[in-house]
């Protein structure tokens, strides 16, 4: 009897030593979750503007992704001039899964996206330190992947500035990036990330679903299907299947035509969408349009 306390906390170490390898990705977790994203970006973004409302992790409706405001809160994607996309890879940094796609990118010459968490920055801090020296963007994705709309005030502050400080201790940068764990998020707390924490909210229009889908094949040919100019990709550096799947992605991404740059080259050049101007196109249309 006395020594069950003994036997208890090895048992609870081990489960929070194993927390950035896996642990978020356990399909108890990730299915009722991913759920999330799509609500609370319907919900969330609504009052902010028009842009994301509809843009769900799927890929239709590009026009709704236009914006014509002078600043976006939250991205999808972007409207660029060029067939640039950006790979994101969220949940590491992972100790040993993040150095072999660190080298598979490096190979292919490739710059991505890391939304890290920070609890995975202090037990890994070296990866992340190599992946911001190799020029990879990096961003926060919380301190231990709680959802920001079930966090409460402070605890929305204390998830984005541990993190912040984790990471700016590694790699000697400060985040200008956040993606809200499960993309879960609302007008409210997206305003915030970007007036008091100075974070751009991105979300993605690529998903994967690489957490559930453990198959290199089905990630590089859905990545394939979905990606456009101007997509932000969704993946995961925590799963063997994923990193598998990245050299022939990238390589059969190349043989279509993309270009790849971080989320923060791809927003610098985001421009609005000419079609929310109606009126002064052309004179030909206006006198074709007899009834409507
Ligand atoms: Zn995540």
């Amino acid at each position: 009897m006395k020594t069950r306390p003994w036997l208890v906390v090895p048992v609870v170490v081990a489960l929070l030593g194993a927390a950035c390898q896996s642990a978020h990705t356990q399909p108890s977790q990730k299915p009722q979750v991913i759920a999330v994203p799509q609500d609370e970006m319907t919900r969330g973004t609504n009052s902010i503007s028009p842009v994301q409302v509809d843009s769900t992790p799927v890929m239709q409706a590009p026009a709704a992704e236009t914006t014509t405001g002078p600043k976006r809160l939250s991205y999808n994607s972007c409207n660029v001039d060029g067939p640039y996309i950006a790979l994101t890879f969220d949940d590491g940094p992972h100790a040993t899964l993040t150095p072999k796609l660190l080298d598979i990118l490096k190979e292919k010459g490739v710059k991505a996206t890391f939304f890290v968490l920070g609890e995975c920055v202090a037990a890994n801090p070296e990866v992340l330190q190599r992946a911001a020296a190799e020029g990879h963007e990096i961003g926060n994705h919380s301190w231990d992947h709680k959802a920001l709309t079930k966090s409460g005030g402070s605890g929305v502050a204390s998830e984005i500035n541990r993190t912040n400080a984790a990471i700016e201790s590694s790699t000697g940068k400060k985040p200008t990036l956040v993606r809200p764990p499960y993309g879960a998020t609302n007008s409210t707390i997206t305003k915030r990330l970007n007036e008091e924490f100075g974070l751009k909210v991105i979300m993605w229009d690529v998903d994967p679903l690489d957490w559930k889908n453990r198959n290199s094949e089905h990630v590089k040919s859905e990545i394939l299907k979905a990606t456009k100019a101007g997509s932000i990709v969704l993946s995961h550096d925590i799963h063997p299947t994923t990193v598998d799947a990245m050299a022939a992605t990238i390589d059969a991404l190349k043989e279509k035509g993309f270009k790849f740059v971080t989320v923060s080259e791809l927003i610098a050049m985001d421009r609005p969408l000419p079609a929310a101007t109606p009126t002064p196109v052309a004179p030909a249309p206006t006198a074709k349009k007899p009834k409507k």
